[in-house]
């Protein structure tokens, strides 16, 4: 994509600028910046060459789990593979916007293009200047290697402009085709199109690599906070072990060395409640046991493996069982915004979508467990394809449901992902934390 050829059907007609001041005009109690932030995680991002020329002094996309992109590698334009930065930060601009981060999912027909205009790096949203921008800074960590010669960015990446570091310790998940992968994810998928286009992409961390990593990070990054530490599911064993045991070594080999530097994060199944504890022992504070859809028969179509190896009223029993062990307000479970609405079988409604998905926040909040949503990314080589996803207006309606849930239950602000508020929030791929009211 360069910025001359724009031709996304946005890009000549003004809708999407229509529709983004419709949204705003409706719901005034939310940010434009969280408005806008939605809309670019839904129709993605492209970039010009010069500023992608730019983008090569800053920290590139490091792909850390999804590929997060609606187009696929080979398709991309030959300078946007892997060149893209990881987020963009937005100022100012007509609507004056507060700092904002934004997660980058490279779409070349997509109506928002990066570019230079007088040789500073700017966002225009069919071809009109929408605001100024940043790319986040290659972290001082990256310049160093690790021992066995692997490049420390693919063992331990940072993301949200370097508040968080991500560790994908494997790279596969044994939810295996079509019968059992969650349909909107493209783990497998990913880990064969990085192999293909000759990346360097390990499928299972060694633990020696992720320790140096850290002790890299510990001597060398004062930006990090957090660290995730994530992987696909193990339904039978890896490396003799259950999932629990697998993912709580990573832990227990940081946090024994580094104690309380960084909050250690799990984002793994919903565990029985011995795994459960072997993670909270280990030392993670934070547990995400992932629900991604709150509606039965929707879980049971989007999620099958996870449905027939757990069941979904089991995997929900699980959550709130793990808020024992944790403290519900360390239980922050994920779900995928928007994969409600996909097709066949999604809700066409965008009413009856939200409605579903707040039921599901209201029987996790009143239990005091936040979940949080991710922007679902229809990825072309997931089981859904290539299809478009929701509409803008179901992700305000989405923002303006989980933030009047949120407080309706006087919930705290979730741990683990930054500072609150529109103008701090680091959190990029979606704008719950932007919502949040801090006054
Ligand atoms: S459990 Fe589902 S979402 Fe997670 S890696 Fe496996 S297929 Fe993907």
């Amino acid at each position: 994509m360069v910025a001359e050829q724009q031709g996304g059907t946005g890009a000549t007609t003004g809708a999407t600028t229509r529709e983004l001041e419709r949204m705003m005009a409706e719901f005034p109690d939310l940010p434009a910046e969280a408005v806008i932030k939605q809309d670019i995680l839904r129709q993605g991002l492209a970039f010009s060459p010069d500023a992608l020329r730019v983008a090569s002094g800053y920290k590139p996309k490091d792909y850390f789990i999804f590929t997060f992109d609606l187009v696929p590698v080979a398709e991309m334009a030959e300078h946007a593979a892997f060149r893209a930065p990881e987020e963009i930060r937005m100022t100012g601009g007509p609507y004056d916007l507060r700092r904002t981060v934004v997660s980058t999912r490279v779409a070349p027909d997509s109506p928002y293009v990066v570019e230079l205009r007088d040789g500073k790096l700017t966002l225009a949203c069919e071809g009109r200047f929408l605001c100024d921008l940043e790319f986040p800074p290659i972290p001082g960590y990256y310049s160093h290697t690790l021992s066995s010669g692997k490049k420390i960015s693919e063992i331990a990446p940072a993301i949200e402009w370097g508040y968080l570091v991500y560790l994908t310790v494997y790279r596969l998940c044994q939810y295996w085709g079509r019968d059992e992968e969650c349909r909107f994810c493209d783990l497998n998928e990913n880990f064969r199109q990085q192999r293909a286009n000759g990346r360097e992409y390990t499928a299972v961390k060694e633990l020696d690599d992720i320790v140096e990593a850290m002790s890299l990070i510990n001597q060398h990054d004062t930006v990090s906070q957090a660290y995730t530490v994530t992987g696909g599911s193990i339904t039978k064993k890896l490396d003799g072990m259950r999932e629990g045991e697998f993912y709580a070594r990573f832990a227990e080999a940081i946090e024994s060395r580094f104690p309380g530097r960084w909050i250690p994060k799990a984002v793994v199944q919903a565990l029985p409640l011995d795994e459960v504890k072997m993670l909270k022992d280990a030392g993670y504070r934070i547990y995400h046991p992932n629900y991604e859809v709150w509606d039965a028969e929707l879980f049971n179509w989007i999620c099958p493996g996870k449905d027939r190896y757990v069941g979904r009223d089991e995997w929900v029993k699980r959550i709130l069982d793990a808020a024992e062990v944790f403290g519900p307000t360390h239980v922050i479970p994920n779900f995928v915004g928007g994969v409600e609405m996909a097709k066949p079988h999604g809700f066409t409604d965008i009413d009856q979508a939200i409605a579903s998905t707040t039921e599901g926040l209201e029987f996790f909040m009143s239990h005091g467990v936040v979940p949080r949503f991710t922007t679902w990314c229809p990825e072309p080589t997931s089981n859904l394809g290539r299809q478009e996803g929701p509409p803008l207006e179901y992700f305000v309606k989405l923002l303006r449901a989980w933030r009047d849930t949120f407080e309706k239950h006087k919930l705290p602000v979730p741990p683990g992902y930054g500072r609150p508020g529109v103008g701090n929030a680091e959190f990029s791929v979606s704008a719950f934390m932007d919502v949040i009211r801090t006054a």
